[in-house]
């Protein structure tokens, strides 16, 4: 590290998302100069929203994990500004609710109210349920360690894992090698089959479901009001505070390698920017390929892109509304509802299944008497190569016809709105492509699924001393949690070349 009469040593950032934020604030608390480059006119990357008809569609969070205060995980959106200790959730007590047949299932935020319900609707699956619920408890325990890389940890830091997880590898012993398509057979109720699969894709581990619902149950994953783009802009607001700048419409075409130094990056422009150290955080299918050579790719990876069934990406056809902003506000049931649908279409598959989300709960998505409603149909690789396939006029025909079709299932799931519905926006995997350069349009890391390994790459690469990546792909399934902890973690992988103190 240069002295204080030296100018500072220089942090180039490459992404204006979650993880690029992240690692900026980071390297600024570490007395680093920082500049991130952001091919984008706004912060968030992913995590976002937009305006349509002036409504606020909001892109991002259905969940933040790390909301519980003195959590580790917690600190870290504390100090990169996204949350304070006077921030707001949402006031929701489910994660969703399933309807099947006239009949619906909900995942109460209390496990007890759940257990009680499901077995009221399917006594024969009592045994069956009893287990998911004592599973969910145990997969409580399960919290995103976010203090430093684990390349940095001791023997102390193993055995507190240890201690504090206890029950958690009785989830993986059951539930780390068996995808949610399987799992959910083990329920005899059709309506409890749709509960288990309704909400991640079905190649899912069936663990990864679990330690989702229990991060709500616990008061551990909260929807902040305001919505997405708020959260990315306070972060925004705390990196430009501490010194940091940012540029916008700035993309990046290419990071210099001479002699084992990333010297620096080219722009789009061809103007040159020079660093000390530089951290990607774009998606890991343009970093290699384009940015660098993809001989630099980890052995993992590649791996990864080149096994699609073990390996798939997750992306959505969606579509927004504005309804009545009474609907769905009785707290019946979650704001999130699936659907059965006549077989609809989308991409290369069929899809039985839809979910609506009302937005009524933060008056950002609340315009005088209506309120925003969006729905996802997940799409993954080879949904991609469809969208991909087609010319611009077509694009644009497909997805209109979509959305019509879409609406007129919600119209005939709930006739009580059909008359206020608006129609807003659809958007595809290509959307998430053309705005962030997400591989597949993916929004995600790969799935974590039973027939691959979990991608955790330990952000530097053989043969380049000083660039460290970061980034929701660095650690499948990727995810917010993953995003702004690798920024942080980038910054400790500094440090720790550095022989200085990571505690930062
Ligand atoms: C619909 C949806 C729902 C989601 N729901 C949740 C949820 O409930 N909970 C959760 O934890 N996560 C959720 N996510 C995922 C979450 O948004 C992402 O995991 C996270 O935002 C990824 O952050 P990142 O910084 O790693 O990547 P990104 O957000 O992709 O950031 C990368 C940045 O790099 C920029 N970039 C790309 N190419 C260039 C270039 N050539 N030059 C310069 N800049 C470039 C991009 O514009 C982008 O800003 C959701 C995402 C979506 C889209």
């Amino acid at each position: 590290m240069k002295t204080s009469n030296e100018t500072k040593e220089k942090v180039v950032v490459i992404g204006g998302g979650v993880a690029g934020l992240s690692a900026g604030v980071y390297a600024l608390k570490a007395g680093f100069e920082v500049e991130i480059y952001e091919k984008n006119k706004i912060p968030g990357g992913e995590c976002i929203g937009w305006n349509r008809k002036g409504y606020h569609i909001d892109n991002c969070i259905h969940w933040l994990t790390g909301t519980r205060k003195g959590t580790e995980l917690y600190d870290v959106w504390k100090t990169v500004g996204a949350l304070t200790d006077e921030t707001e959730y949402a006031p929701l007590d489910a994660f969703y609710t399933s309807t099947y047949n006239g009949e619906r299932a909900t995942l109460w935020n209390d496990l007890k109210k759940t257990e009680e319900e499901l077995i009221k609707l399917s006594p024969e699956d009592e045994d069956e349920i009893k287990k998911f619920i004592r599973y969910v408890e145990y997969s409580k325990q399960c919290l995103f360690p976010a203090a430093k890389p684990m390349e940095m940890w001791g023997i102390r830091d193993y055995i507190r894992m240890g201690i504090n997880m206890k029950d958690f590898p009785k989830v993986m012993k059951e539930f780390g090698k068996i995808s949610l398509e399987d799992y959910s057979k083990r329920f005899k109720s059709p309506l409890l089959q749709k509960l288990m699969c309704d909400y991640l894709p079905k190649s899912y581990c069936a663990y990864s479901f679990l330690v989702s619902y229990a991060t709500m149950a616990d008061g551990n994953g909260n929807i902040p009001m305001g919505a997405s783009l708020q959260m990315s802009l306070r972060m925004e607001k705390k990196f430009k505070e501490l010194g940091g700048v940012i540029h916008y419409g700035c993309g990046v075409n290419k990071i210099n390698i001479e002699k084992k130094m990333a010297t620096g990056i080219e722009l789009e422009d061809g103007s040159f920017v020079k660093a000390d150290y530089v951290i990607p955080t774009v998606d890991t299918g343009l970093l290699f390929g384009k940015f660098l050579s993809k001989d630099y790719m980890p052995k993992e990876l590649k791996t990864a892109y080149e096994n699609e069934k073990a390996y798939p990406a997750t992306s959505g056809f969606q579509v927004a509304f504005a309804v009545d902003k009474n609907f769905n506000r009785s707290g019946e049931m979650s704001e999130t509802v699936f659907i059965d649908i006549e077989p609809i279409k989308v991409g290369n598959r069929s899809f039985d299944r839809m979910y609506v989300k009302a937005y009524g709960y933060d008056p950002v998505c609340v315009k005088d008497d209506k309120q925003v409603i969006q729905t996802c149909i997940t799409q993954t690789d080879e949904d991609y190569y469809f969208w991909k396939s087609l010319s611009k006029e077509e694009y644009e025909k497909v997805k209109t016809a979509l959305a019509n079709e879409v609406a007129k299932h919600i119209e005939k799931a709930f006739p009580e709105i059909k008359d206020s519905m608006e129609y807003l926006d659809a958007w595809t995997p290509l959307t998430y492509e053309r705005y962030c350069n997400a591989y597949h349009g993916s929004y995600m890391s790969f799935v974590t699924t039973p027939y691959g390994k979990q991608i955790k790459m330990k952000g530097q690469l053989k043969g380049i001393k000083n660039l460290y990546v970061a980034g929701q792909w660095t650690n499948s399934p990727g995810g917010l949690p993953v995003a702004v902890a690798s920024g942080k973690f980038a910054v400790q992988r500094i440090l720790k070349k550095q022989h200085r103190d990571i505690n930062i």
